[in-house]
């Protein structure tokens, strides 16, 4: 391990990004991967069979109205246009999200005009039954808490659109690359100065980086595993929220009809089903196939072991990572960041804007 520059440990979008940027500034950059292999969350495999692509870790749609993150990763991928909707399904109907016209004239079999949105909504008797149908239950489940801790003033922070526009996201621009994300991570590490290493976990002890029983030698580190793990759990545990996913190959053209679909009720135990082919439309022969790939998402308490998706932002999980922000600023040469370094949700594009944004 001599004849580096610079360590990035986790090849996710972060450490990736930050990985390309040093090579091109000319450091001879080591990337070392604690799975065995690169892209982190956004990882997919093609089904062989099928060439459908899943996306191991969850459904992820690329979209951002970053100029500086959609030109940089149009350097190494093409995007399909894709735009996503979700539907919602509730007592065995079906309802487009997010929360909008037509979610509420499908819900209530109102014809309302867009200027009659406001008022609908500011009647308490509407929103509090838009609440217990699409956000109580599903929030529930995805936090783990009963339905009736769940606050009813949530649904006023939630923007309400008064369109029928039920594209998901408001970003202009959006869509899934081309060639499939695993081709974005190929091409981003694609480059001379790059060296990765896969299944290789970097952590910190008795005052060095090591990596197995070898030392790290002494230059920078741009870490972006989780925090209280680089230091032990010295402090405790960070609360997560895990995920468990129960993928199903079906012998069927289409499953859903389209590529996610959440449902609402607290009695169903998953909280969506993901059916990816969907997500690449322009993959015609795949389209036709009579095969699907669907799917189902669990939320579940995270313990040491399992996969950690969602921070978990409480009083207590503030002021146990501000102790580990404080010992990570004590440490020479290491930088710390990404979803589980910060331990934040980010987008991808916010993921790829932090490490944009760090002066190299
Ligand atoms: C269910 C779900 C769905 C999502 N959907 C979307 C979406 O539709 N659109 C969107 O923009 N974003 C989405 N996201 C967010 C997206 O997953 C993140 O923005 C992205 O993964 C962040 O990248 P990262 O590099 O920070 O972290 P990660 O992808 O977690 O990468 C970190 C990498 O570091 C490695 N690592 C950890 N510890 C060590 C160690 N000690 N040594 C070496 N390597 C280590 C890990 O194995 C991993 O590869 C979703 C997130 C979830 C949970």
């Amino acid at each position: 391990m001599t004849n580096v520059d610079v360590v990035v440990a986790g090849a996710g979008i972060w450490g990736s990004t930050l990985a390309r940027r040093f090579a091109e500034k000319g450091m001879r950059t080591l990337v070392l991967e604690r799975r065995s292999a690169v892209g982190g969350n956004v990882r997919c495999e093609t089904d062989p069979e099928s060439g459908i692509e899943v996306h191991t870790y969850g459904s992820h749609i690329f979209h951002t109205s970053i100029p500086e993150v959609w030109q940089f990763v149009n350097r190494f991928v093409t995007f399909n246009g894709y735009q996503h909707k979700v539907l919602a399904r509730h007592k065995g109907k079906t309802y487009f999200l997010p929360l909008g016209l037509a979610l509420i004239n499908g819900f209530f079999g109102t014809e309302l005009k867009p200027s009659e949105v406001p008022g609908f909504m500011a009647d308490e008797a509407h929103s509090s039954r838009l609440f217990d149908a699409f956000f109580r239950g599903y929030t529930s489940k995805q936090w783990g808490r009963s339905p009736e801790d769940i606050d009813p003033s949530i649904i006023k922070r939630v923007p309400v659109r008064a369109s029928y526009d039920v594209n998901y996201f408001n970003d202009c621009n959006q869509g899934i690359p081309l060639g499939g994300y695993n081709s974005l991570f190929d091409r981003l590490l694609d480059h001379p100065l790059i060296t990765v290493k896969c299944s290789q976990r970097v952590c910190f002890k008795g005052g060095a980086f090591m990596v197995g029983p070898d030392a790290l030698p002494n230059i920078p580190v741009y870490y972006s595993g989780p925090i209280d793990e680089l230091f032990g759990y010295k402090f405790g545990e960070l609360p997560w929220r895990t995920l468990r996913f129960e993928t199903e190959k079906m012998n069927i053209a289409d499953y859903q009809g389209t590529s996610v679909v959440n449902y609402t009720d607290a009695e169903v135990p998953y909280t969506r089903i993901h059916e990816f082919k969907h997500y690449h439309p322009e993959q015609k022969d795949v389209m036709a196939l009579e095969k699907t790939i669907v799917m189902r998402e669990y939320s579940a308490a995270w313990k040491r072991g399992d996969e950690p998706y969602y921070p978990v932002d409480n009083a207590a999980s503030r002021l146990l990572l501000e102790a580990y922000q404080a010992e990570a600023a004590k440490i020479k040469n290491l930088v710390v960041g990404g979803r589980l370094g910060a331990y934040r949700y980010f987008d991808m594009d916010k993921s790829i804007a932090a490490a944009l944004s760090i002066e190299i």
